[in-house]
């Protein structure tokens, strides 16, 4: 099921990330990464806007350099405010990587999107660091 709806400024606009290295890794096949992602998105009350599905792309592979999930990183595909994935080595290398990358969709989002590092991954379990004065980050769900 991968439900796509517009980006609407609510603040959970996110966008799903899916990444195989291999089509033939069935535990974590793309229909089970939507379902898992989808539920993830759910469970903080997000929506998911767009997908980056990256097929045959190695997890070693640079976030940036992948080429779906690189442009959103980038800021070149539109406004989101986060990312949701069914596991951090779907999104990163890491989660050194992943830290960074939420660092990046930080320093990428300047003013006009500075809910971006809002990242829920991993069933909702995990959002992005904390920040000292940085309250926007602790309402979505643990
Ligand atoms: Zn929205």
């Amino acid at each position: 099921m991968q439900i796509v709806t517009p980006y609407d400024g609510c603040g959970k606009c996110l966008v799903g990330v899916r990444r195989l290295s291999r089509k033939s890794d069935v535990s974590n096949s793309p229909e089970r990464q939507a379902d898992q992602v989808t539920k993830a998105c759910t469970s903080v009350g997000g929506h998911i806007i767009g997908w980056a599905d990256d097929w045959e792309v190695s997890g070693a592979t640079d976030p940036l350099t992948r080429p779906e999930l690189g442009p959103w990183l980038m800021g070149e595909m539109g406004p989101y405010d986060g990312i949701v994935g069914s596991a951090v080595d779907r999104i990163g290398r890491n989660t050194h990587d992943m830290l960074n990358t939420g660092d990046l969709m930080k320093s990428t989002a300047r003013s006009a999107r500075p809910s971006a590092a809002k990242a829920p991954y991993s069933a909702g379990t995990w959002t992005s660091p904390p920040r000292t004065g940085d309250t926007r980050d602790r309402d979505v769900g643990t």
